[in-house]
């Protein structure tokens, strides 16, 4: 039987240099290796010409450099584009980049589908599978990059991360904080810590541990201002209630001077988009430095909520700029090709068994209606 190759994408720098020490090499022969992985996006050892024959030959007898494969892609009116990446025979994920003027940002998965059932969620709507490896969390970024001609330090396309796609990104730490460190690397993607965002809907003991261990942005999924109706919508909550979601917050926020955290909010109609809310969130993020993204909800089929109207989102902002809350309501991008904040869904083979509830909903729902 033959041993399987180890494909590199798995590897941050230190680990990548250990594998070469392994093989009898010096640490540059790694940064050699990564430069033209990331940078040329070049995965052929055969072309990778200042690497000597005799490594390259070595190399390919252990090792291999593997993206995830692209399934299916399409591109937004809006110039928005996802794609679909095949993570093994049976799983999918989807990864989205979103240009704007003066930036490029890629929203990144970091589970097949998610255990965490928030409502408003279509990913929550496929259920769960597994973690992706580093590799697989690297490799969105990697296929997007080469798709964009992105050359790090030069050509910048792809100015931003965020850990916001399928999936709770704290449940798969290790790996999410390996790829975020490659995303980081100059030898990497050279990204500024600042521009590479985990956000998470509340795993208070995880923001913890990853306050000592990595030094990135923080955004947290927060979309109510109370816990009764926190816990409705983000059911997490019940476990992590939101005073004690905002002192892991402030614990964040008190290692990194001049960070704010991003709370996101996204708007549901008659649910939590009302004044008293706004008011309740004032007086919550007066206790961290922060700001608000607000978001207008992205309808998906079978849900039970509805867009809040321009005007009340736009009322609801005034409410939070008039108390000195930095707000910014998020254009909504990507919504022809179901690309937009919420409605990433893949392809799972669910083992929650949440789509068939789902589905059985769904079939009540148009049961009723008839
Ligand atoms: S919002 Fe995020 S954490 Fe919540 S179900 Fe969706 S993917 Fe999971």
């Amino acid at each position: 039987m033959t041993t399987p190759r180890t494909n590199l994408f798995g590897f941050d720098r230190e680990e990548l240099r250990g594998f070469f020490a392994q093989l009898g090499e010096k640490p540059y022969r790694a940064d050699q290796v990564m430069k033209w992985v990331y940078h040329r996006h070049v995965t052929d050892f055969a072309q990778m010409s200042d690497v000597g024959k005799a490594l390259r030959e070595k190399l390919q007898a252990v090792a291999e450099i593997v993206p995830p494969s692209v399934l299916f892609e399409k591109q937004s009116a809006d110039g928005t584009h996802k794609w679909l990446l095949g993570m093994d025979g049976a799983n999918a994920i989807e990864t989205v980049f979103i240009p704007e003027t003066s930036r490029g940002t890629l929203c990144v998965s970091s589970q097949v589908g998610c255990g965490l059932n928030c409502q408003f969620c279509s990913t929550a709507t496929q259920g769960f599978n597994r973690n992706l490896s580093t590799a697989e969390i690297i490799g969105q970024v990697w296929v997007a990059a080469r798709h964009l001609g992105n050359v790090p330090h030069h050509q910048r396309k792809l100015t931003n991360v965020v850990m916001m796609g399928m999936g709770e990104p704290l449940l798969n730490f290790d790996n999410v904080v390996r790829a975020m460190s490659i995303m980081r690397d100059d030898l990497g993607f050279g990204l500024a810590n600042k521009r590479v965002t985990l956000s998470t809907a509340g795993l208070v003991p995880m923001i913890d541990r990853l306050s000592e261990t990595s030094d990135v942005s923080l955004a947290v999924s927060l979309h109510a201002p109370d816990d009764a109706l926190r816990t409705s919508i983000v059911p997490l909550n019940k476990k992590y209630p939101i005073a004690e979601l905002l002192a892991a917050c402030q614990r964040y926020a008190a290692k990194r001077p001049r960070t704010t955290i991003t709370f996101e909010y996204t708007m549901l109609k008659g649910i939590n988009d009302q004044p008293e809310h706004a008011r309740q969130l004032v007086k919550l993020m007066r206790k961290v430095p922060s700001k608000v993204n607000l978001i207008p909800f992205n309808p998906f089929a079978g849900t039970r909520f509805e867009r809040s109207d321009e005007p009340v989102i736009r009322a609801f902002q005034k409410i939070l700029l008039d108390a000195g809350v930095l707000t910014m309501v998020r254009r909504t991008r990507g919504d022809d090709i179901d690309a937009a904040c919420g409605q990433l869904k893949g392809q799972v083979v669910d083992r929650t068994r949440r789509q068939a509830e789902f589905r059985r909903t769904l079939e009540r729902g148009v049961a009723d209606a008839a």
